[in-house]
């Protein structure tokens, strides 16, 4: 019995199951095999980054559980998208679960080398829409600035892993000047949107710089950030970056995190700090399969994100980028879910399910029918909980004669 049970005589009502109830606890990440580590060390995000796992032999000793599916997957991983883990990041892991939902989202497996023939290395054909070299501008007012191809750790379902981790093959532009040339001369753009990679492994300097640049631009009215690194790398988020960061407002930033367990007590600081500089916080999830496409789990993520002041903002469809099928959940689940979310908790909570259009039409809101007939007099609609409700209008949207309602709609009387 909890406090207040005890407190008030009421008797333990658990709403949610326990296995999901547990997922909104906070918890460290703790030190794991680096207990050793000095303090200053651990909460060093340069030393996190110097000891990233990135081998196989790496990886192997820390886990002597390792399947023959992510031994494989590991050694091939450095031929296409590399693979690399923070310390504190693996530590989330349980190396006793093979499907733990941590483990699947960056310990490479084999089938990342099986390509269905409908997958593609640019899935949402954003290289099609580059003006310039790290510039994807689909959008009309607002452009994609892609400033670094590393991330701190390397998602296995990444859209961009054919330019990402030192890919073969992508010329990457460091110096910005003819992204931020694209910008200054398309008066048309009005919201830049920092990625990558992820901007946050640029230095304090180089990324104020960089800021400072894009908020000289007078048409340039809005900046945002999107960023793994509070839940890869929270070491990341210090208060010297929370301060250089809120000189250049309005600028919002959107973090992805996909299951509750991410959600550490080091990551909720992190978002805190952010959320302290003023920045407003998003978050953008992918649908993946065994990680979050199930109602409780997306529930509790959902919630758990609000607790850390983050404002869900899309779930997507993850997008068809090959090798990805073993983590791809469907579109059917997606509508499911969605379905399970809205009347059911908090408005704020509940996320855009979207596609972004394979070939590259942008992004497209998926949504669960709640309209269930609209003719020329009425709309008939559902609620969450499936009951069925009218909204009497005329065709052209003018209100309904108020002297007459019931010859106008006589069922209505
Ligand atoms: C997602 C995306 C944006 C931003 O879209 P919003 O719906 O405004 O968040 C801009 N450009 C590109 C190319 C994108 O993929």
């Amino acid at each position: 019995m909890d406090i207040l049970s005890s407190v008030c005589g009421l008797s333990a009502d658990p709403v949610e199951p326990r296995r999901t109830g547990s997922l909104k606890a906070f918890h460290s990440a703790g030190r794991g095999f680096w207990s050793h580590i000095p303090d200053a060390d651990w909460n060093s995000w340069q030393w996190q980054l110097r000891n990233r796992i990135t081998t196989l032999k790496g990886l192997r000793t820390l886990m002597p559980t390792l399947t023959p599916e992510e031994e494989a997957g590991v050694q091939l991983a450095n031929t296409k998208l590399a693979m690399a883990i923070t310390p504190y990041f693996f530590n989330l892991i349980d190396p006793a679960d093979e499907r733990c939902p941590i483990r699947i989202q960056v310990i490479p497996r084999l089938e990342e080398t099986l390509t269905a023939p409908w997958e593609l290395t640019d899935p949402c054909g954003e290289d099609e829409h580059s003006p310039v070299p790290g510039l994807v501008h689909r959008y009309p007012d607002r452009v994609l600035f892609l400033v670094t191809d590393r991330c701190a750790a390397y998602c296995r379902y990444c859209t961009r892993s054919r330019l990402v981790s030192n890919a073969t093959g992508y010329d990457f532009h460091p110096e910005f000047d003819r992204q931020i040339d694209y910008i200054a001369r398309t008066p048309a753009i009005r919201d830049v949107l920092l990625s990558g990679g992820d901007p946050f492994l640029l230095s304090d300097e180089k990324l104020e710089c960089l800021l400072s640049r894009l908020r000289a631009i007078p048409h340039v009215e809005f900046l945002r950030i999107g960023t793994r690194i509070p839940l890869f790398l929270p070491q990341r988020i210090t208060p010297e970056l929370c301060a250089m960061l809120r000189q250049f407002h309005p600028l919002f930033i959107s973090v992805h995190s996909n299951h509750p367990r991410e959600l550490t007590t080091e990551a909720r600081d992190a978002l805190g700090r952010l959320a302290d500089a003023g920045i407003p916080l998003g978050n953008q999830s992918v649908l993946l399969r065994g990680v979050n496409d199930d109602e409780a789990v997306m529930k509790d993520h959902l919630q758990k994100l609000m607790m850390c002041r983050v404002r869900p903002y899309y779930v997507y469809q993850c997008d068809l980028i090959s090798g990805s099928s073993h983590l791809r959940s469907s579109v059917r689940r997606g509508l499911e879910i969605m379905q399970s979310l809205r009347g059911h908790t908090t408005g704020y909570a509940v996320p855009q399910f979207v596609i972004d259009a394979p070939g590259g039409g942008g992004k497209v809101p998926i949504n669960p029918d709640y309209v269930l007939s609209h003719n020329n007099d009425r709309v008939v609609f559902r609620n969450f909980e499936g009951k069925v409700f009218e909204y009497p209008e005329n065709a052209d949207g003018a209100p309904t004669a108020i002297s007459e309602p019931s010859s106008a709609h006589p069922e209505l009387a």
